[in-house]
């Protein structure tokens, strides 16, 4: 995995970059306006002027300072609800001139909070995005919705069933697509997608994944081998705290894979536990996909896990069915 400082360095220096953006299109915004409007030109000026002027008044009679400063706010403000005015004059938004960032919070710094000074929101998800597309997010990039080709699943009638294995991936596919396009951070609502292997349920996690990430959330997507790796490393060397509060905080935590871990005695159903009880407590979703049916999560892990992972009031268990479609397509050929 990369290093945390570096990636911390990375996000700052892409945050410094928006800032310096910003700027530019401040500046742009400034020039379209004035030319769509001789007004807001002398407006803008003439702010310029006020402003520059009260600066100078302040320094050369620091006794006046407070006074000054004062009466340069009062004709700042009435010049600038003359601007707006204007602004929405000539068609354009009020705040059109008022400074741009992407984040609100932060403006783009990456920190708030005064006196202690804090990690923005924004400045956690991208250091743990950038941790996590370092490996466990590779795939995501092949696999996502507009990559997904359902003509690879059997046009034929499911084992004891009248639909298609087509049909129901189509009906699975556009389940996952409006849960991620739906995906609120603290809504905790999860999903748990069970069946054999080559049903396609690691795609469509991956799928969910990629378009949460898109829409700004920070995810994890993990296999449960290296989950429980990373709390039992946690556990016994007080190494990898970080990562185990990215498990916890992440806006969506991905397990790939559960009931393929070792069963580590003391530490895997504990581990899980502790995973799954906390996120959800805290009302924070997770997917999972699984081999195992909701009764083998039962008996394999226990009663509490198995509860939580189909808890039907906030998790949608999807049981996969069909043919592993891998060996269909290397029929096919
Ligand atoms: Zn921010």
């Amino acid at each position: 995995m990369l290093s945390r400082e570096n990636v911390v360095r990375e996000a700052l220096s892409a945050l410094e970059a928006q800032r310096a953006a910003n700027m530019m299109e401040e500046k742009r915004r400034r020039a379209e306006a004035a030319q769509k409007s001789p007004a807001v030109a002398r407006l803008l000026e003439r702010r310029e002027q006020v402003f520059f002027s009260g600066m100078r008044g302040a320094f050369a009679s620091p006794a006046k300072a407070k006074e000054v400063s004062q009466n340069m706010q009062q004709q700042i403000a009435q010049i600038n609800a003359q601007l707006r005015a204007e602004l929405m004059g000539c068609g354009l938004p009020e705040t059109y001139l008022q400074p741009v960032y992407q984040c609100p919070l932060c403006r783009d710094t990456g920190y708030v909070g005064e006196p202690v000074h804090e990690q923005c929101v924004c400045l956690k998800r991208a250091v743990m995005n950038r941790l996590y597309q370092s490996e466990g997010l590779q795939g995501l990039e092949r696999e996502n919705f507009a990559a997904f080709r359902e003509e690879i699943f059997p046009d034929t009638p499911i084992e004891g069933r009248k639909t298609s294995q087509r049909t129901f991936i189509r009906k699975c596919r556009e389940f996952c697509e409006e849960y991620a396009d739906s995906f609120a951070a603290d809504a905790g609502q999860g999903v748990l997608l069970c069946g054999r292997s080559g049903l396609g349920k690691t795609f469509l996690m991956n799928c969910i994944a990629q378009r949460v990430l898109e829409r700004g959330f920070s995810v994890v997507v993990i296999s449960a081998y290296k989950l429980i790796e990373t709390m039992r490393r946690y556990q016994f060397g007080d190494e990898g705290l970080e990562q185990v509060q990215d498990l916890l905080s992440c806006d969506l935590l991905c397990i790939d894979d559960l009931g393929s871990e070792p069963m580590l005695r003391g530490v895997t159903v504990s581990a899980l536990y502790h995973i799954i009880n906390e996120r959800r407590n805290a009302g924070k979703a997770v997917v999972v996909t699984t081999n195992c049916d909701s009764d083998l999560l039962y008996e394999k892990y226990d009663d509490r896990i198995g509860a939580r992972l189909t808890d039907p009031s906030r998790m949608k268990v999807i049981p996969f069915v069909g043919v592993d479609v891998r060996r269909f397509a290397a029929q096919k050929g």
